[in-house]
């Protein structure tokens, strides 16, 4: 990553901005959040995202235009580094700053901008994103809650499921079936729907961490209305596919340097305890340090390649990386812990961030694409492998 002066200045501002700014009633919000824990401090974070907000330091990516920043690649990644080291908390608003906003700005209209960009960009809306359903997970386009058009308004009849955060959201991208009778990418259309409405009930599952981030969300009759389909009418796969692609952009350098804070605690953690003495274990937390200088090689190396010359695989590739690496430190913090780490600290299922993160780790190989899906873009994109077949 090529880094001039005015970066090393961005990336003091920013830094110094962070220090400055993580004190008082924001002190106590240090490394809150995040997978597995996003019940924590939950108002608090939301105060501290309009916080950021306010002071320019969300949607940095995005135009200007559109209430962004125009930020270069390098300044993004350079926040995002930035904003892991500070240990600031999760953000709350990712799902519309990361995902929706960029597809609002590549398909909305200019009303459908005008009318949420901004709120996104002030974190006054929250977003979940409503693609699975109890039958199509991995085969997306499997989708079967329907829209049909009732005067001005969709009504909308469906189930949506795993959907994150939507206890918290204020709205919802939703991939339904506005053509009846089509089949799989035809005939879905990308609907912007608010959630609090008689229409929607939303259940929240309970997790293996005890905590409840995703749900159920069923659609009895929902309505929105008739112009809050981002792109045109029956063209919502290729929107919902423009947005899958956005999940995998420069945040997940963020997220690695989110990693690299998790190693660092547990190398500490293995030094106090005495576990690092034992030389499998210091091999162990030797190979999570290489496992991240390859993930953060990779990550540079796709950002910044040249599109006509991608595979399209490297997002994959990326996932796999993360996903198996992150797998292996929730492990490996196990072994570290010992024979504790069996037991919760406190009836009747009060785990510690160390359980917790082993225990959320296993859906980090489900979320964003299975570790299977990505092998199968691999083998088709970089390969040059036959097209599975799809039940
Ligand atoms: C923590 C978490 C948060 C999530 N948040 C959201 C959200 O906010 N919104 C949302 O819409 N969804 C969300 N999801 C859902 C997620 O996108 C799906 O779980 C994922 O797409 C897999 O779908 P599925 O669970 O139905 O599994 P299935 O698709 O039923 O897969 C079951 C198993 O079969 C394998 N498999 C399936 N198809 C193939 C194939 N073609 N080749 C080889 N193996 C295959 C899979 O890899 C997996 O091991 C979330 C999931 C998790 C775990």
């Amino acid at each position: 990553m090529q880094v001039s002066p005015q970066d090393e200045e961005f990336r003091r501002r920013v830094r110094a901005w962070l220090a400055e700014n993580l004190t008082g009633r924001f002190a106590g919000l240090r490394g809150a959040g995040g997978p597995g824990r996003e019940h924590e401090a939950h108002d608090e974070r939301v105060a501290w995202n309009r916080h950021l907000a306010a002071a320019g330091w969300t949607c940095l990516g995005w135009p200007a235009e559109h209430g962004g920043h125009d930020a270069t690649l390098t300044q993004q990644v350079i926040f995002y580094e930035e904003y892991a080291r500070s240990g600031a908390p999760a953000r709350v608003g990712y799902l519309g700053e990361e995902l929706l906003g960029p597809t609002l700005i590549a398909f909305g209209t200019p009303e459908q901008q005008r009318r949420f960009l901004p709120a996104i960009a002030a974190v006054e809306e929250l977003w979940c994103q409503g693609y699975s359903e109890p039958g199509a997970g991995s085969d997306l386009a499997a989708v079967s809650t329907s829209a049909r058009l009732d005067g001005d308004d969709w009504v909308i009849t469906g189930q949506k499921v795993w959907t994150s955060l939507a206890v918290e959201a204020d709205w919802c991208f939703v991939l339904a079936r506005t053509q009846p009778g089509s089949r799989r990418g035809e005939g879905l259309s990308y609907l912007l729907v608010p959630m609090r409405q008689k229409g929607i009930t939303v259940r929240p599952i309970r997790q293996l961490t005890g905590t409840s981030e995703f749900n159920e969300v069923f659609f009895d009759g929902a309505r929105t209305e008739r112009g809050l389909v981002v792109g045109k009418v029956g063209d919502g796969w290729r929107v919902a596919r423009a947005t899958l692609a956005f999940e995998r952009g420069v945040a997940t350098l963020g997220q690695q340097i989110g990693f690299e804070r998790e190693l660092n605690r547990l190398v500490d953690m293995a030094k106090r305890t005495g576990a690092a003495g034992d030389p499998l274990l210091a091999g162990k937390l030797a190979r999570a340090w290489i496992g991240l200088e390859v993930m953060r090689a990779h990550a540079l190396r796709m950002l910044a390649a040249d599109p006509a010359t991608a595979t399209g695989a490297e997002p994959s590739v990326l996932k796999l990386l993360w996903s198996r690496w992150h797998q292996d430190l929730g492990e490996l913090a196990m072994e570290v812990l010992g024979a504790p780490s069996m037991v919760a600290r406190a009836a009747p299922y009060d785990l510690d961030d160390w359980q917790r993160l082993f225990l959320f780790s296993r859906a980090d190989t489900i979320y964003g694409g299975s570790d299977e899906i990505q092998r199968g873009i691999i083998a088709e994109r970089a390969l040059g492998l036959p097209r599975q077949a799809r039940s």
